[in-house]
């Protein structure tokens, strides 16, 4: 795809020059020097309104070479060379085993690491669960109990993200996730009751021993800015990223992807409709964080980690049958 689809006519709000962008949600119209700027002012705002990064932090990016992450590890490399004597920042990469889609897209990892000069590391679902995720859903595929590819895969990359930044001495992991990734995720934990997540994603939960032994911070510095934005200014800046979308979210008709289609349509009619959402669930996980506070939750039996109310985690629960 080529930004160019979203050349609109007429002058930048801000310096009439020409535009690129015209945000149906503000009226705001940006040429590409100010929409550029006005990306990256939003990132670091972000940051430290929600107080993401503190001095010294170990920052992991976890990198999937899509537009997003390579957008977030770009922005989080300069704001660190504002930083006095930084750590440096370690990119860390999945590959979930996933034919014709994630060797392509470690390649273009690779090659923006080595430009910036970032470490770059690489686990795999083969070295740390003995299959690959296309082994892992050609097995799974066979049970009653069958649930979606994104099911296994997003449980078990989370907890190998995790451990593996956390090995790495991270004491913060960035993720690439958008305001549309945000939205998205907020209805469908309403849509199946999951109050303890959206709870439990409250941004200004106190520290806890406990959960910091199991669960590095994590943090998502994107999470104001909408996914064709974000789109436009990897495009702006000549990123050179994998754009192909994962074949299983096309192949499973995923709820997820539903859920987008509708969030889309609204946002035909509703142009802010993702910024409601996200102040939804701003409001929302606050409450809940202090209704849920006192509850105690369990340890999974299996592997320890804290998993609410149930006696093996998620994670567990879907190894059980690789072990
Ligand atoms: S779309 Fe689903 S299967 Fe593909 S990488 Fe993402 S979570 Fe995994
Ligand atoms: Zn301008
Ligand atoms: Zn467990």
């Amino acid at each position: 795809m080529n930004y160019k689809i979203f050349l609109e006519k007429g002058k930048c709000s801000h310096c009439k020059n020409v535009v690129v962008i015209k945000r149906s949600y503000s009226g705001e119209t940006l040429c590409s020097e100010c929409f550029e700027k006005n990306i990256e002012k939003n990132i670091y705002k972000t940051i430290s309104k929600y107080k993401m990064l503190h001095p010294h932090d170990k920052i992991i990016v976890a990198l999937s070479g899509g537009k997003d992450s390579i957008s977030l590890l770009y922005n989080l490399i300069k704001i660190q060379e504002r930083t006095y004597n930084p750590e440096p920042i370690i990119a860390l990469m999945v590959d979930e085993g996933i034919k014709g889609y994630r060797k392509n897209s470690i390649e273009k990892a690779k090659d923006f690491c080595k430009i910036y000069d970032i470490e770059h590391k690489i686990i795999s679902f083969k070295e740390k669960i003995g299959y690959k995720l296309d082994e892992i859903i050609s097995i799974k595929k066979k049970s009653i109990d069958y649930r979606y590819a994104c099911n296994y895969c997003a449980t078990f990359r989370r907890r190998l993200l995790n451990d593996s930044a956390k090995d790495l001495g991270g004491t913060v992991l960035a993720l690439g996730h958008n305001l549309t990734d945000v939205a998205e995720t907020f209805l469908m934990n309403i849509l199946y009751k999951r109050f303890h997540i959206i709870a439990n994603q409250y941004l200004f939960k106190e520290q806890n021993s406990r959960i910091e032994n199991y669960f590095i911070r994590k943090i998502t510095p994107l999470m104001r800015i909408p996914e064709d934005e974000i789109f436009l200014y990897a495009n702006i800046k000549k990123f050179d990223y994998y754009p192909s979308h994962c074949p299983y979210r096309e192949k499973d008709p995923i709820i997820r992807k539903r859920v987008l289609d509708f969030i889309q349509k609204c946002k035909q009619y509703s142009p802010e409709i993702e910024f409601n959402l996200f102040n939804g669930f701003l409001e929302l996980s606050k409450s809940l964080y202090y209704q849920n506070e006192k509850k105690n939750y369990n340890s999974c039996q299996l592997c320890g980690y804290p998993c609410g109310n149930t006696k093996i985690c998620t994670y567990c629960n879907y190894l059980k049958d690789f072990t």
